[in-house]
């Protein structure tokens, strides 16, 4: 395989003179750092794969990766020798710190991110498709054609300690893994990442389960599928500018992007499948749609982590009861394991692999035919490093007056609909402020609670409001009922 070491210091270096004197300061003298690993197929007619090692400064913003080792071959690394200079750089940054414009920065290593084959690989453990492939509890799966997990309750932790001792040998590969030379947590430090495991996992499981399952009551009809993705289509009009992509079609599920899933469990699925889904199956779905709202959110966290297990922990349950237990695979049960996650990040947002995954298709991008295409990558990388400036953070937050992205709230169910600005400076802005909040739905739990109000059409007054009121962005969305409307707080981070 070709492999170029860039430097671990040379690229924090290189990352740090991007950003303004203002951004640096912020940092308080310390860095924090995540890591990512994982094959990014370069070629769809060859199996010519890179594997980047790619660093992230969590606490700078906005967020830019970079890479630290470059790896390309035809076939996976058979060896994990690829990580030897990049943990070696880490003990030395971790250590002695890192000197830039003579202030001294302490480097702490937040998470490594990756997904569930990449991490069991950089692990040396056993594959979630193994009997003892969970990364974060003992249990034992059960084949059923494919490994599932069929226990909710009573799990058996792993700890860093019963890591690094092997207590449960059945759960490691011979091979040592090179990260135990960290003084990292070998559990806590590898996070569950909802954007592999939830969005393109379970979401896209249930999707294709209810379009193509082997149940048939589960199943819809080519005509019910038709009809949410009419559903789908006709919210193209009301989705914001802060949405990469804007909805499309079941039809289309094979090729929709991790976002994609994301932007249907979050905001748009509990519109399209109510009325159409069965009653049962859209219940269920709906506690999964609360839960990770629920998670990927700050605030939210902090007031309703442990509900949103406990709708977790009913949800994996009764998976096996609605699509039997064979369901439940490894991503499905790993849904028990996001409120620790939630609890130790912050939020799932904040151990999610969504930035790594945006730069690995900037990468893709850069390599132009197949001749060599490690050295085409170096020397591009290295031409950006040259070139890229972040573009720096918009600190005087503007205020839009267009359609779809006029929508906000103004406090916990108050929401606006901003007009115009009523002077040249643009503090003040004439809204509709709509009054009267209903409930959008009542299960599993009031609307309320993740921040969801419906409201009808004519309960508005005109009303000046201060831009600094106007904080959260909205989703104004038409209700199933007529003449009314749904306005939903954009929930996650949209600065990756
Ligand atoms: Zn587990």
């Amino acid at each position: 395989m070709n492999y170029f070491h860039f430097g671990l210091k040379l690229m924090i270096l290189d990352t740090l003179k991007k950003y303004r004197q203002t951004e640096i300061e912020a940092l308080n003298s310390k860095l924090i750092l995540s890591l990512n690993i994982d094959g990014l197929p370069l070629f769809k007619s060859s199996k010519t794969s890179a594997w980047p090692v790619l660093g992230l400064i969590c606490n700078l913003k906005p967020p830019k990766p970079f890479p630290i080792t470059l790896t390309v071959g035809t076939s996976k690394p058979s060896n994990l020798e690829f990580l030897n200079e990049t943990i070696a750089d880490i003990n030395s940054l971790i250590t002695n710190g890192i000197d830039f414009n003579e202030e001294h920065f302490e480097i702490k290593l937040l998470c490594i991110i990756c997904d569930a084959p990449a991490k069991a690989f950089v692990k040396c453990v056993k594959q979630y498709s193994g009997y003892y492939g969970c990364d974060k509890c003992e249990q034992r799966g059960q084949y059923l054609g494919r490994m599932t997990y069929p226990l909710t309750e009573n799990l058996v932790y792993r700890t860093n300690e019963s890591f690094r001792n092997q207590t449960q040998e059945e759960h490691h590969k011979d091979a040592c893994c090179p990260f135990l030379d960290l003084p990292m947590d070998m559990i806590k430090d590898f996070p569950v990442d909802y954007m592999h495991q939830v969005c393109l996992g379970v979401m896209k499981k249930l999707l294709i389960t209810w379009m193509r399952g082997p149940r048939a009551n589960n199943r819809l009809s080519s005509n019910q599928v038709a009809q949410i993705s009419a559903k789908l289509i006709s919210f193209v009009q009301y989705i914001p500018q802060e949405f990469a992509r804007k909805p499309r079609g079941l039809e289309e599920v094979d090729r929709w992007k991790a976002t994609e899933f994301r932007q249907f469990l979050l905001y748009t699925g509990q519109f399209a499948l109510r009325g159409v889904l069965s009653n049962n199956l859209y219940k269920h779905f709906m506690c999964l749609c609360v839960a990770i709202t629920i998670l990927v959110n700050e605030d939210l966290v902090l007031h309703y982590a442990t509900y949103a297990h406990r709708l977790l922990c009913y949800f994996v349950r009764n998976c096996r009861r609605l699509y039997g237990e064979e369901f439940c695979v490894y991503n499905v049960h790993a849904l028990l394991h996001l409120k620790s996650e939630a609890d130790t990040f912050g939020s799932l947002e904040k151990c999610a692999a969504w930035p790594f995954e945006n730069y690995m298709q900037q990468l893709k991008r850069k390599v132009r035919g197949g001749n060599n295409p490690a050295a085409q990558l170096v020397k591009r990388i290295f031409e950006s490093m040259e070139t890229d400036v972040v573009p720096a953070q918009i600190k005087v937050k503007k205020i839009m007056v267009k359609i779809p992205n006029n929508v906000y709230r103004t406090d916990r169910k108050r929401f606006c609909e901003v007009i115009r600005p009523v002077n040249r400076e643009k503090q003040a802005f004439l809204c509709r402020e709509y009054y009267s909040p209903e409930c959008s739905f009542t299960y599993p739990c009031e609307s309320y609670i993740i921040g969801h109000a419906e409201f009808l059409n004519q309960n508005y007054t005109i009303k000046t409001i201060d831009a600094e009121n106007l904080t959260t962005r909205c989703l104004k969305v038409p209700s199933h009922h007529d003449n009314r409307y749904v306005f939903i707080p954009l929930q996650h981070n949209f600065q990756v």
